[in-house]
């Protein structure tokens, strides 16, 4: 029977050209040694997922621990895999810092792009002359900010900038209890009207969520876990048997308050507002969810 699988894929890349304030992550560079590391990891990942049958449909979002498409060999695996029938779908979160020439390279029917911009990192100006290099290039891509209230000025700029048919979305400041004002609520849904659903901590526990089923998440050793907020590992997808560890379970966690987490959840109902968009967080066109109101 043929494989239906989304994955969600992390190496052991933990670098970044960006220095954001309210990073995660990602404050180290890596050593060539280490850079290396993660090349033949991403090399492995991709030789198994070429060695899948031709009638499979995965599809594929990176999510890294930094910003991987600054590096060659990241713009080329997503090029080549690009291209493979069995991947229905390769995008990669990025800071979008990166040369673009590499896109000309791409099957864009199955290319996406989860752009974030960080105002304190580059320039509006310059951010945008890449989205536009983007629409030239009709390689899709959604373009997102954190919410903080420092950003408010930015996110109308890019909303007043960005080309209508790009989805523009606000992520929740979520560290703060009670952080945003009713006008701060406003302005954020006004920009991006799926903002409600991530100003939102879900109660999950015992719940059914379709990841460690139909999606999964899968480090640089093949790993195999069924989201990046659960660390107990489901198998490895290097072992031959590995679609057998493929259950639906209930979620064992009290909370999920991710977008790539919660967007499985089938109480939600996000799979009929994304569509095929739902790994690079793009709303399907006709769920009109994400149409600037007012
Ligand atoms: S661009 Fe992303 S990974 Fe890099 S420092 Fe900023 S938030 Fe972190
Ligand atoms: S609801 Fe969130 S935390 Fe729970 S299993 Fe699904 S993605 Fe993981």
């Amino acid at each position: 029977m043929a494989l239906e699988l989304s994955i969600l894929y992390r190496g052991s890349l933990s670098s970044c050209n960006y220095g954001c304030e309210y990073c995660p992550f990602a404050k180290r560079t890596n050593t060539a040694a280490e850079l290396a590391t993660d090349k033949a990891e991403l090399d492995r990942f991709f030789n198994w997922v070429e060695a899948r049958d031709p009638t499979d449909k995965i599809g594929i979002l990176f999510t890294p621990w930094g910003e991987a498409l600054i590096h060659r060999y990241y713009q080329s695996a997503i090029a080549r895999l690009s291209d493979l029938p069995q991947v229905t779908k390769v995008a990669i979160q990025t800071n979008l810092a990166c040369e673009l020439d590499w896109v000309k390279d791409c099957n864009l029917d199955t290319l996406a792009l989860w752009t974030t911009f960080h105002p304190t990192e580059v320039s509006i100006e310059r951010f945008l002359q890449q989205c536009q290099q983007l629409d030239l290039a009709k390689v899709k891509y959604s373009v997102g900010i954190v919410g903080l209230k420092e950003h408010q000025q930015s996110a109308r700029l890019l909303r007043q900038e960005l080309a209508p048919d790009v989805y523009l979305w606000v992520n929740a400041y979520k560290r703060q209890p009670d952080y945003y004002h009713p006008e701060d609520l406003d302005l954020f849904t006004q920009i991006d009207p799926l903002f409600p659903i991530n100003n939102q901590v879900y109660d999950t526990f015992g719940k059914p969520c379709r990841t460690g089923h139909q999606v999964i998440t899968v480090d640089g050793a093949g790993t195999m876990r069924r989201c990046h907020f659960i660390p107990d590992s489901i198998g490895n997808i290097y072992d031959p048997n590995f679609a057998a560890s493929l259950l639906a379970r209930n979620c064992q966690n009290q909370v999920c308050r991710c977008h790539i987490g919660y967007v499985h959840l089938p109480e939600l109902n996000l799979d009929r507002v994304y569509g095929d968009g739902i790994l690079e967080r793009i709303p399907h066109p006709e769920s009109n969810s994400h149409l600037v109101s007012g």
